[in-house]
Parts: C-alpha cells; sequence; structure tokens
C-alpha cells in the first residue's frame, strides 16, 4: 500500500500557525490536504521546550485579534468558527514603559489610556484621545476592505481617514497632533511589535496595531503558544487533513509555468493541484524550484526588492520565587535607553549589547504556567539578522553568552533584583537558534519588513502581479499581512482563499 494518495487537492509545507490555518479553511471546504512539516511537531514558533522539567513558552508575548467571547476578533472568530477552542486568558496591562524620565504603567481602553497618559503629561488627553480614535477608524476600513475590496472613488467617500492617512509614516501622522515628546514616547513602545522605526512605519500599520492592542487588549492561551498549535493540529487531523511530521520539502515540482507537486528529502514525490509553502520565497525562488529554470527573472527582481524584518534574541530565565516575591509587578516592560525607534533600529544591526528590551513575566497572566513559587522572565530584543551573521563560529558562543550577560544585567538593575542568582535554568535564543529550528530564510521571525512603497495596501494591489508560478502561494509572516502569529493566521487564510478563488474560476471557465 502506498503512504501518500495518488493525488492531493493541496499540499501545505510546513505545519505552523500560518500552515495549519491554510489547511483548517481548504478542509471546511471539503478539500483534500496533506501538511508537510520537517518537525516532529507542528507550531513552528509557536511552541515550548522543557528546561528543568517545567516547559517554557518559546516565542508568544501577547497575541492580537482575539477578542472576547461573544465578541471576537478576526483571529479570536476564525480559530472559534474552525472549532478550535483555546482557553485565553487576558493580559493584565498595555505595558510599563521604562524611559529616560518615564516609569508608567499604561492600560488597554482608548479612553482609560489616553487618561493614564495625561497624568504623565498634562493636558493631552484630547489629543491622544482623537490619534487613537484616528487609529480605531482606519482600523476598522482595513478589517473591512480587506473582506469587501471596492474602487478608489468608492474607498475615498466612505473610508476617508484611511485613504488620507494612507501615503504617511506613523511619525508624519503622529507630528500633526503636536503632542510633547515624552506622549509621543508613550505612544511608541508597541513599534517593536511591528519592527519598523516609526519614521518608515506606514501609519496603516502603526494603526492596526495600536488600534487592536490598546483598543481590544491582548490575551494568552493558558496552555501557552503550543496550545494553539496542538489543538489546530488536532482540529486539521479530524477535518481530514493527513499531516506528516519529519517531512521536508525539497522541491517544488513545476511544470509549465505551473506547480503539480513536491519531492521530501527522503525522495518522496507527492502530487496536488496546488502547492502553498511556508518557506520563504527567497528560499523557494532559489533553491526549492524544480526545474530551477522554471523560476522567471521577475521572481528574484521581486524578492529582491523587499527587505528582511527582524530576528529574535531572547534570554529566558526561570527564577526560583514568584514575581511578587522577586517585586516583578507588570506583565510586559518595555526598558528603553531611548525611544528614538531610529537610533534603537540602528543598534538592532549589532549583536548588542541592546538599547532596547521587552521583559515578560508570564506567569502575570498565566499564574500556573510554571510551578508553584517560581516564574518565567524571557527578556527579547529584535535583533535583524546583519550582526549576527557577521560573527564567526568560533566567536558564536562567546558573543551569545556576552549579549545574554548584558542583557540579564541591564534588567537586573531595573528589577533591583540579582536575577542570575535566582535563575533555576538560563536558555539563550539567537537568530540562529530561529533559523535551525524553522528553518527560515535569515532567521526571520516577522517576514518582509513593512515600509511605505511595501506594506499590507501596496502588496494587496500587486499580489496577482507576483504570482509568478501559477498555483503556487505563500502563506506565513512572510505574506501580505506580515508578522505576528496573528497575522499568520490571517496570511494562511488568505493563500487558502487565493487557492479556492483560483479552483473556482478555472472550474467555471472549463
Ligand atoms: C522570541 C519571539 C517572540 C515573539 N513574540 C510574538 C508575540 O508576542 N506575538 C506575535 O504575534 N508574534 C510573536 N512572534 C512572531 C511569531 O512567532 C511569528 O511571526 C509567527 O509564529 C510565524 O508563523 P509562521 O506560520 O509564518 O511561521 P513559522 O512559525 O516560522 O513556521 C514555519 C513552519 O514551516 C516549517 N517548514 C519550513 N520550511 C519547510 C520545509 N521545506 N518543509 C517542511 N516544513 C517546513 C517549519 O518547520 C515551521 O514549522 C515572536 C517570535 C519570536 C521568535
Amino acid at each position: 500500500m502506498k503512504f501518500y494518495k495518488d493525488h492531493y487537492d493541496v499540499i501545505v509545507i510546513g505545519g505552523a500557525l500560518a500552515g495549519l490555518s491554510s489547511a483548517l479553511m481548504l478542509a471546511n471546504k471539503g478539500k483534500d490536504v496533506l501538511v508537510l512539516e520537517r518537525h516532529n511537531l507542528p507550531g513552528g514558533l509557536a511552541t515550548s521546550f522543557v528546561r528543568g522539567g517545567v516547559e517554557i513558552e518559546a516565542t508568544l508575548h501577547e497575541m492580537m485579534s482575539i477578542g472576547e467571547k461573544g465578541n471576537r476578533l478576526k483571529v479570536g472568530k476564525f480559530l472559534e468558527d474552525m472549532g478550535v477552542e483555546i482557553d485565553w486568558l487576558d493580559v493584565p496591562e498595555a505595558y510599563h514603559a521604562s524611559l529616560p524620565g518615564i516609569e508608567v504603567t499604561l492600560h488597554p481602553g482608548l479612553e482609560r489610556f489616553s487618561r493614564e497618559v495625561d497624568a504623565e503629561v498634562p493636558g493631552t488627553y484630547d489629543k491622544v484621545l482623537r490619534l487613537l480614535q484616528l487609529c480605531n477608524t482606519v482600523y476598522e476600513s482595513v478589517n473591512e476592505l480587506s473582506i469587501h475590496p471596492m474602487s478608489k472613488a468608492k474607498m475615498l467617500m466612505k473610508h476617508e481617514a484611511f485613504v488620507k492617512t494612507a501615503g504617511y509614516s506613523a511619525l508624519e501622522v503622529i507630528e500633526t497632533f503636536d503632542l510633547p515628546q515624552k506622549a509621543v514616547d508613550l505612544l511608541s513602545p508597541y513599534w517593536i511589535y511591528v519592527g519598523n522605526p516609526l519614521s518608515t512605519l506606514p501609519f496603516t500599520i502603526f494603526a492596526v496595531l495600536m488600534a487592536d492592542y490598546i483598543g481590544y487588549g491582548s490575551k494568552v492561551p493558558k496552555k501557552l503558544s503550543h496550545e494553539m498549535s496542538l489543538k489546530m493540529a488536532e482540529r486539521a487531523e479530524a477535518m481530514g487533513v493527513q499531516i506528516e511530521y519529519r517531512q521536508q520539502v525539497e522541491k517544488i515540482l513545476v511544470r509549465d509555468g505551473k506547480a503539480y507537486g513536491v519531492r521530501t528529502a527522503r525522495g518522496d514525490e507527492i502530487f496536488a493541484d496546488y502547492v502553498i509553502s511556508s518557506a520563504y520565497p527567497n528560499k523557494v525562488y532559489t533553491s526549492m524550484i524544480e526545474p530551477a529554470s522554471a523560476v522567471p527573472e521577475k521572481a528574484f527582481k521581486l524578492v529582491n526588492g523587499r527587505k528582511i524584518s527582524l530576528s529574535a534574541f531572547t534570554v529566558f530565565l526561570l527564577l526560583d520565587q514568584t514575581a511578587e516575591q522577586l517585586g516583578i509587578r507588570d506583565f510586559n516592560v518595555f526598558r528603553g535607553e531611548t525611544m528614538d525607534t531610529d537610533e534603537i533600529f540602528r543598534n538592532y544591526l549589532t549583536t548588542g549589547p541592546y538599547n532596547y528590551l521587552t521583559a515578560i513575566t508570564l506567569n502575570l497572566a498565566n499564574p500556573t504556567c510554571t510551578p508553584e513559587g517560581t516564574c518565567i522572565l524571557s527578556i527579547t530584543a529584535l535583533p535583524r539578522v546583519d550582526g549576527w551573521k557577521q560573527v564567526r563560529a568560533e566567536d558564536y558562543d562567546r558573543v551569545k553568552h556576552e549579549t545574554a550577560k548584558t542583557t540579564v544585567e541591564t534588567m537586573s538593575r531595573y528589577f533591583g533584583v540579582d536575577l542570575l542568582a535566582h535563575a533555576l535554568e538560563v536558555i539563550i535564543e539567537t537568530p540562529m537558534t530561529v533559523s535551525h529550528y524553522t528553518g527560515m530564510w535569515n532567521g526571520c521571525v516577522y517576514g518582509y519588513m513593512h515600509c511605505m512603497d511595501d506594506h499590507i495596501i501596496a502588496r494587496l494591489q500587486t499580489a496577482e502581479e507576483e504570482r509568478v508560478i501559477e498555483h503556487l502561494e505563500f502563506s506565513g509572516a512572510h505574506s501580505i499581512s506580515g508578522n505576528g502569529m496573528g497575522p499568520a493566521v490571517t496570511n494562511g487564510r488568505k493563500a487558502a482563499k487565493n487557492v479556492l478563488d483560483t479552483m473556482a474560476a478555472e472550474e467555471a471557465s472549463k
């Protein structure tokens, strides 16, 4: 008996959030789907690991776009619609900003957040609230337009704020509100969740980020991000999807300009009408298409025209006391020597020490995520891979430990606790760890950088032109909606929708 079927409707490369979202949506429409995952478990970056007998969250700080039961936002709603039930927990605050001259904890809710900024920078309430309301209006337009595309003229009438701000950077729009620098600094910390300095970050992306996180608050799954991956995989299998682990796809087979199957590292050739790839286009076009001559010149121009976004450097510390005992009060601390995002972005080109850190104490949202009497602290910088690529193999261990040491020292000073003296386990994750684990291009976790000429709106406009190999779609942080776990789910859905639309169009033209 053959292990694989003779033919599938769709093969999905990669069983992480994006790939599993594609699989769920296609299976929901009755399609025959095979998911091939190179690891022995699903999830990609949405995963955990075990040290000292404790399961530790590998990546997730907080999920956007979940919403409340009965009023779910788009990611929460998709998972529920697919029958994926996650035990969501509230993140208690937006963030604690620890910046030069600033120590303040801010909470979700547009009005509450504005009041809290006003308490720090008196006289700013109205302006901050108006800015956040503008973000919310743009966010609502983006949500509607991503489902119901419309003509430019109609868009201008119905979505004026969205159209008016679309051509400007976050900084340019914020400047029109004439806020004191301290208030601007208080509005800036989330920039790291999209990875572009405010001077080049399109306002539309900033608006979506602020409206979602500050307007609705964020969540974490009780059983860590792996709860999402495991439950999505389980549900997909229950819906008839075949998922095979430890199957690395080496080649995507192309004939007459159209993908028709894959070859795995084990040598299996498997056939399908469509292929969806979680691997980056850079990797697919440079080494995965067979024959290589099937890749048109235009494909290289397209990937060369995009900039790879950030990777990650994290130190995880399993600590021998509770957060309360150690005096750690905030779930999410953004600790910056500066809030000049251009300066931080330049610093992130290096291997450290990093001048902007995020410290998450997961127990403050998820009290039972570690054994009683302990807590887990993860300290993250999101450097670009450039600096790490220069490190020679023989220097790697030293550089990694030096950067980890300064990272822990910075946060020890901040918390007033010798964190290393309390550490039961210390784990260091670098861009190389990410690259080895997911196989992602340059250890990237955020896909391509959003910039003024390449972000969700521009990508939606050029999507058709970018389909250089027929019946091949891309699904992952590197696709239209960009970085993060929520957007990965949205990207997975979009890839599946493209496949379903093409299927329907081809069927109709027969
Ligand atoms: C430290 C850290 C913190 C983060 N914090 C947050 C956060 O708080 N909130 C948030 O929303 N996001 C966060 N992210 C980003 C988020 O994890 C990613 O953007 C998202 O998980 C990407 O999902 P994906 O499905 O696109 O890809 P990945 O998770 O990278 O998965 C790709 C999958 O494809 C598989 N694969 C690749 N190539 C092949 C092949 N050839 N054959 C078979 N399988 C293949 C890989 O094994 C992997 O399973 C964080 C990331 C890091 C590293």
